[in-house]
């Protein structure tokens, strides 16, 4: 009889713990074939001059498929790695190997599933399933109090039912031994030299680290590890986002871990604001799931006083560049460019000052943000910038940006 191979596709979820995808690849095949592409699309240039991943961003996530190939190498496999895109490699892949099955974690945005519906459509013509799963978010989408198309727009319901009615499933163990598709050539990680200084590591190893240390000291956490001055100094960072974002981390690894810290240190504000990032987490990406395209159609702000374009471009690159005059502003571009990390009230500030003081479309932020940010992530950046310039689902209310707020922060007079 024919053994079953599975090819297991890595994307966002560069990982061996809390991994479901992988766990049922193992579980329903002879052997796995896992692969990471190095899609092409993911280091050009834009074509509103920026590059799609800037230097930090890119080193990031290199050192995070390398670190999941160790993982994959120790227990006695490998993974493959592709220069290429899916859809012009996965259906040869399926051929030569004979795979059985593709799976994949499904993503929200329509670059990402874009990408994953040219795949399917090529492996139906293989009579091949393309098999989705949803490991990204806190609350599995099985487990909410609603269907995706009722989950409420508005933050705070959606945050209140959610935590009254859905529970926090357990992680899932991390493998302990797996069968390998036998390759010839597993390719190489992309040679890549980067000045990268003050950027953490990429890789689940990395990730799992910084989350112990970060909870070992319980209620002291905020004083170590949030900024110090400036807007920040009432704000608190965990810097999990990163490994989030290129999924060495998984939510409920992250909930876990602070719910076993708060039976050792007791509640704190520190742990409360941890998790409730995470459910902002989860509304954004659902609010993708619900709308998807749609979700910022109408975040267009008309000011009276129309900048020139040519005026503009000059601002936004000042603005990029961390140059605009304006201390704080600037203090944090140089900070975003240099690290590719600011911390959330960094990001509001910037966000206020390029969309409501230099009127220039949010859209331009958000897409700089993209190239610089190292825990980019299409439904929490495309996401929040579409509240701070006054769209996005949830109707405008303090709570989800508040704009008297941010312009005293800046202390400017803007009209
Ligand atoms: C304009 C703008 C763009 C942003 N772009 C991104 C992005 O590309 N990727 C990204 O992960 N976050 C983004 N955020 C959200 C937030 O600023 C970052 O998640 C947070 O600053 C990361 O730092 P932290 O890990 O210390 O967060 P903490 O405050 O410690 O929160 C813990 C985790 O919760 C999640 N989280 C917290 N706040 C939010 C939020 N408002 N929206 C979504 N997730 C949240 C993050 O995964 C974070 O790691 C953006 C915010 C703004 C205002």
């Amino acid at each position: 009889m024919k053994s079953k191979k599975i090819l297991v596709w890595f994307r966002n979820d560069l990982r061996l713990h809390d991994n479901e995808m992988l766990v049922e690849a193992i579980a329903k095949s002879d052997s796995i074939l896992p692969v990471y592409f190095f899609d092409p699309r993911f280091f050009e240039h834009t074509d509103v001059q920026t590059l799609a991943s800037g230097n930090n961003r890119v080193q990031f996530l290199l050192e995070s498929v390398a670190a999941l190939r160790v993982s994959l190498q120790k227990l006695g496999g490998n993974l493959l790695l592709i220069r290429g895109r899916p859809e012009d490699h996965i259906p040869e892949l399926v051929n030569q190997y004979e795979i059985a099955e593709v799976y994949h974690h499904r993503e929200v945005a329509t670059k990402e599933t874009n990408v994953s519906s040219a795949v399917e459509d090529l492996l139906w013509k293989l009579k091949v399933n393309l098999k989705h799963f949803i490991g990204h978010t806190l609350y599995n989408k099985e487990d909410l109090p609603f269907p995706i198309k009722d989950i409420p727009d508005v933050f705070v319901q959606f945050k209140k039912k959610t935590e009254r009615d859905a529970i926090v499933k357990d992680c899932i163990s991390s493998p302990e031994s797996i069968s390998f598709v036998e390759a010839e050539e597993w390719g190489e990680i992309p040679e890549y030299s980067s000045s990268a200084v003050n950027v953490p590591h990429g890789g689940e190893e990395e990730g799992i680290k910084h989350l112990k240390e970060l909870l070992k000291s319980g209620a002291e956490i905020y004083a170590k590890v949030s900024g110090k001055g400036g807007a920040d100094k009432n704000s608190y960072s965990s810097k999990l986002s990163p490994w989030l974002a290129v999924g060495c981390l998984s939510p409920r690894k992250v909930y876990w871990a602070v719910k076993t810290a708060e039976k050792d240190f007791g509640s704190n504000a520190n742990f409360n604001h941890l998790i409730l990032g995470l459910l902002w987490r989860d509304y954004f990406r659902f609010m993708f799931k619900k709308h998807s395209g749609n979700f910022f159609s109408d975040t267009e702000i008309d000011f009276d006083a129309a900048v020139r374009v040519e005026d503009q471009e000059e601002q936004l690159q000042l603005w990029k560049d961390g140059l605009t005059g304006h201390h704080m502003v600037d203090k944090y571009m140089t900070e975003l460019n240099a690290t590719g990390f600011i911390s959330h009230t960094a990001r509001l500030l910037v966000a206020t000052f390029l969309v409501y003081v230099l009127k220039i479309s949010w859209t331009s932020g958000a897409t700089y943000f993209e190239e610089k940010l190292i825990d980019y992530s299409p439904a929490s950046n495309w996401g929040n910038w579409a509240n701070v310039a006054g769209g996005g689902k949830d109707p405008r209310s303090k709570n989800t940006f508040d704009l008297d707020k941010q312009i005293k922060m800046l202390d400017l007079e803007v009209h």
